[in-house]
Parts: structure tokens; C-alpha cells; sequence
């Protein structure tokens, strides 16, 4: 295949120009062209095949280390949780809305973020952590209703560390009716789509999008006033508090103006 190209890149140079030249050029450009665009195809279709697999955070863990590290970091995640239940056993929505404005509640769940980088896998080593603060239903006042997940994100598959965490909403995996907060610790970047930069890194436009889907939904887990807090990873005193309904106006996205 590859001579039978060559030799007709090599016949269509001859009339024009000739020469020896001309004619390693002929086979040299088919040789290195040809396996290039395999190699890509290849990846592509990994890419492709591998974007279909977003994997649960538990099941993404390969070393013991990993799973040592997550075991600790859920009971974390349920030590914040009791310490809301004792705080507040019967929380109305808006006792917790005003909770995630509380000094020591934030530095736990933003801490929780921030060591939930770690189980990002991506290869640019950028690393994002994501907890979500919210109430499920449940059966008995004794019950605790206060629920805190965490995730990171991936790539490949190219994924966001607040997608996973809404994943385990969509599929109704955790039973929580209300989601009062997603706390996400990165370093800050400039916007993908709307190219702009702010003081800390905020749900890309993906995220955002979904975020106001999930709040516009029929039985809705995720609202407009879910409170988005993110904090600068390098220097954590750097935050940012926004609502799902704010999110699109900070890139510029005026979307719902008709
Ligand atoms: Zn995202």
C-alpha cells in the first residue's frame, strides 16, 4: 500500500519536476503521514471509548494507599456530617443556607475539597476536588440528614470533579432531595469558553449549564440559590460565593435574556 502510494506521489512530482530528490520526497512524505493519522485514529477512538466510562470515585481507587486515603477522607466527610446533626437535628432550609456561611462548617468542607484533589487522575496535573453539602430524606428523627460527598475530576475520561458529584444525584444514590452547596478547591484558570479568569477556579461551562438544567428539572435536587463556593488551592483565604443562578452572568453568559 504504502509503495503503491509512494509511487504515485513519485510519478505525479516526475513530469514537473524530476530528479532523485524529488522522488525520496515522494516516499518520504507518505511514510511519515501514513502511520501519524493511524496513531491518531487509534487515539481517538481510545479517547472516544474511554469518554463513555466515567467511573465512581470508589471504583477509580488502585492502590491500597488510595484506599486507605479515601476510607479516611469519608470519615471525614461523616464527622462533618454529625457535627451538623448535632448543630442543627431538625435543619430547615434556610437554618442551612445560612449554615455554609459558617467560619468553621467552610473550612471543613473546603479542607474536605481540598484533599479530594488527590484523587484526581489527570494528565496535565490539574487537579480539582469537589464536595457537595446537602440534605437527604430520611426515615426516623434519629436519622441524620445532612449529607457530604466529595470527588475529583479525570482525564481521560475528561470529566469535572462537581460532574461526579452531581452523577451520584442524578442516579439518586444518596437520597438527597436538596443540595445547599458544592465547595470546589482548585487552582484558578481562565474560563475554556468564556475566556475569562476569575479569582478562583469556578464550574466550567458544561458544569454551569447542567448545574441551571438540574434547577429548571421537574423535581428539582439542585436550585437556583444552591450556593457554589471555591476557593484558590494555593492560598485558601481566596474564595468566591456565587449561586447556581449567578454563575452564568460572572462568564458573561446571558443566556435566559430572551
Ligand atoms: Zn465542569
Amino acid at each position: 500500500m504504502l509503495i503503491t502510494l509512494a509511487s504515485k506521489a513519485r510519478a505525479a512530482y516526475a513530469p514537473l519536476c524530476g530528479g532523485a530528490a524529488h522522488v525520496l520526497e515522494g516516499a518520504s512524505l507518505i511514510g511519515l503521514y501514513a502511520p501519524y493519522s493511524e496513531v491518531k485514529m487509534n487515539m481517538i477512538e481510545r479517547i472516544v471509548s474511554e469518554e463513555k466510562k466515567k467511573i465512581p470515585l470508589e471504583e477509580r481507587l488502585t492502590t491500597p494507599e488510595d484506599r486507605e486515603k479515601f476510607a479516611k477522607l469519608q470519615q471525614r466527610a461523616r464527622e462533618v456530617e454529625a457535627m451538623l446533626f448535632r448543630a442543627y437535628p431538625t435543619p430547615s432550609l434556610e437554618r442551612a443556607m445560612t449554615l455554609t456561611s459558617s467560619e468553621r462548617v467552610l473550612r471543613e468542607l473546603l479542607a474536605l475539597a481540598n484533599d479530594a484533589r488527590d484523587f484526581s487522575r489527570q494528565y496535565r496535573g490539574f487537579h480539582v476536588g469537589a464536595v457537595l453539602i446537602g440534605l437527604r430524606n430520611t426515615k426516623e428523627t434519629k436519622d441524620n440528614p445532612w449529607a457530604v460527598l466529595f470527588n475529583a475530576n479525570t482525564k481521560p475520561p475528561k470529566y469535572c470533579a462537581e460532574a461526579y458529584v452531581m452523577d451520584e444525584l442524578d442516579e439518586s444514590r444518596t437520597d438527597i432531595y436538596h443540595a445547599l452547596a458544592f465547595v470546589v478547591v482548585a487552582e484558578p484558570q481562565v474560563d475554556d469558553d468564556s475566556k475569562v479568569t476569575q479569582v478562583t477556579l469556578t464550574p466550567c461551562k458544561s458544569c454551569r449549564t447542567r448545574m441551571l438544567e438540574m434547577s429548571k428539572a421537574e423535581n428539582p435536587t439542585v436550585f437556583a440559590d444552591t450556593e457554589i463556593i471555591t476557593a484558590d488551592s494555593r492560598h485558601m483565604g481566596f474564595r468566591k460565593f456565587q449561586k447556581v443562578e449567578d454563575l452564568q452572568h460572572f462568564h458573561k453568559e446571558y443566556t435566559d435574556i430572551e
